[in-house]
């Protein structure tokens, strides 16, 4: 903050909003050895950035489209996000893993469809490819997904994509971007666009913590907010024509009983012509999602039939019945989508990007995948080079950058952490994910008196809250639970269980008064009672 609000100079970049989009922005400029200032007003994945399906794909669903609609652009799009997924396995290891799917089918007719159209998948991925799909017998299916259905199931086609944490990896990404020159900060929000001479030349920001003002000056300003995106642009000019709906998706979170470790599936047809996939993730089954029109909000929340819907189906391939009673969580995220005005559903809109330059220079990127981020930094801090006459001394080095943890892990570095630590082998393996090379430093503070568990039976310690309050701009209870440790978005029963504790921790680490105590638990309880009753 005192960077930000001690600018001498004007930055080269104001990006504004910190998902996956802002904070690839931030760092692609920022490895170019530019100066960039990165603001978001709630916390770093707040939006839609924390809220996605977790997989690192080209998208199997865009790619039939492209298929059935001989569309080129679309299978450019999955090529390039194919070439992406590669990129981001390789940056983010702790936090990325190839996962294997099963597409169950239980028509021979099926078979040809999904296996061709699954090997034209590899062939796209070219170089970049995980491994080959094929199909597999019933039986295999079966050993590889105990669960399912076995009546009339004929077999299935695996294939493979990738899986990560997505709140943690935006996380990784800005502190990346913090460690390469970039000043970023959550809590700052953007209210308006300062404007001389026809050009936007900055910003006035607000300190959502301390309360206050202050303007910033910038040769680019970048737009990065997602759902948001057209209100940042009516600050440049009020009557910019709508670029961005969005659609709403949901998740519910299940028992780990209901997925094998290591396999996910994909349940390739919906009542709605749509996929759903169903997946282990951090523990636990995740399954979604959905596509409904929206209204833009903060807070989108995932409603009763939503839920019922992706029960119903779930519900259609399992051998084992799955109940209302069983989810244990359940949210919601927005897509921004780029408008096309002649598209009638927004499942047909495109999952492309767009770099928009507006009548007074403001750079706004929107649409796009949590894949593309790289690709859309780098297309966006380009035109931001032009329109702010910037000279980088450098190109972007984002390609073969090690985000953040990435340095120093090792996907068997659990047994030493357990060793020098004496550490359980549960919390181990959690931290070595969790925090890649950086997992002996929360490792030390768990054998400095902050190695008990926030929950009994979970790996989560007390030294992740301190850790991240300290290194990982951690502000709240519901920055803590949502998007460090993901627990209210894996449980909000056990979530709403530690949070207690975690406010404790957070109030001696960062000072509060009684009443910040009590107001950030009120955040907390309210935004998990509004979720559970959604
Ligand atoms: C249900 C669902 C499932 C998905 N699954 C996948 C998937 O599996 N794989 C994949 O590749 N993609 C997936 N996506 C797409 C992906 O999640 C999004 O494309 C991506 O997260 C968008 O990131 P963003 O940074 O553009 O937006 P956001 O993450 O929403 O970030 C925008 C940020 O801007 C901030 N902001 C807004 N206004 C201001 C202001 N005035 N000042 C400061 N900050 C501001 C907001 O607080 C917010 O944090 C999914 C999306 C949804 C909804």
């Amino acid at each position: 903050m005192a960077r930000l609000r001690s600018q001498e100079a004007p930055f080269d970049l104001l990006v504004v909003g910190g998902g996956a989009t802002g904070t690839g922005v931030a760092l692609d400029a920022a490895t170019r050895g530019l100066s960039v200032a990165l603001v978001e007003r709630s916390d770093f994945s707040a939006g839609t950035s924390s809220r996605s399906t977790k997989l690192i794909h080209g998208g199997v669903r865009y790619l039939e489209k492209a298929v059935k609609h001989f569309d080129r652009s679309q299978f450019n799009l999955v090529r390039d996000a194919l070439h992406e997924r590669a990129i981001l396995l390789r940056i983010a290891p702790h936090l990325s893993h190839p996962l294997p799917l099963v597409t169950p089918l239980y028509n021979w007719l099926e078979v040809p469809y999904y296996l061709t159209g699954l090997k034209l998948y590899d062939w796209l991925a070219g170089r970049s490819n995980l491994r080959t799909s094929r199909f597999v017998d019933a039986k295999e299916a079966l050993q590889r997904f105990p669960m399912l259905r076995q009546q009339g199931l004929r077999g299935g086609v695996l294939y493979y994509d990738g899986q990560f944490d997505d709140a943690r990896m935006n996380l990784a990404i800005a502190l990346t971007a913090a460690r390469e020159g970039a000043v970023v900060a959550n809590y700052v929000a953007v209210d308006d666009l300062l404007l001389e001479n026809g050009r936007v030349r900055g910003a006035k920001l607000r300190d959502r913590l301390a309360g206050d003002s202050f303007e910033l000056t910038a040769r680019a300003v970048v737009n990065a907010t997602g759902p948001f995106t057209d209100g940042v642009r009516r600050m440049e000019d009020p009557g910019a024509r709508p670029m961005v709906t969005v659609s709403s998706g949901i998740h519910v979170v299940l028992d780990r009983r209901f997925s094998p470790p290591a396999t996910g599936l994909l349940i390739p047809q919906t009542d709605d012509g749509r996929v759903l996939f169903l997946m282990p993730w951090l523990g636990h089954t995740l399954v979604g999602t959905t596509d409904n029109e929206a209204a833009i909000e903060e807070n989108p929340r995932a409603h009763e039939d939503e839920i019922a819907y992706v029960l119903r189906h779930v519900g259609r391939y399992f051998a084992v019945p799955v109940a209302r009673s069983d989810v244990r969580a359940a949210w919601s995220g927005l897509r921004p989508l780029v408008s096309d005005p002649h598209s009638a559903d927004t499942a047909g809109l495109s999952r492309d990007h767009v770099v928009n330059v507006g009548p007074a220079g403001l750079v706004t990127i929107a649409g796009g995948k949590w894949t593309t981020y790289r690709r859309m930094a780098v297309d966006a801090v380009n035109e931001a080079v032009k329109v702010g006459g910037l000279e980088p001394p450098r190109p972007s080095a984002t390609e073969r950058l090690l985000l953040v943890g990435g340095e120093g892990f090792s996907a068997q570095g659990a047994g030493a952490l357990q060793e020098r630590f004496g550490l359980d082998a549960d919390v181990a393996s959690y931290l070595n994910r969790a925090y890649g090379g950086f997992a002996p430093e929360v490792a030390g503070l768990a054998t400095d008196g902050l190695g008990e568990r926030l929950l009994d039976g979970e790996p989560y310690l007390a030294a992740e809250v301190v850790y991240a309050a300290r290194h990982e701009y951690a502000r709240s209870a519901v920055d803590m639970l949502w998007r460090r440790l993901r627990l209210a978005m894996l449980d909000e029963v056990a979530a709403a269980a530690a949070l207690e504790r975690v406010g404790e921790l957070l109030a001696g680490e960062l000072g509060w008064t009684p009443e910040q105590r009590q107001a950030d638990l009120e955040e907390a309880r309210e935004l998990l009672g509004q979720q559970q009753a959604a």
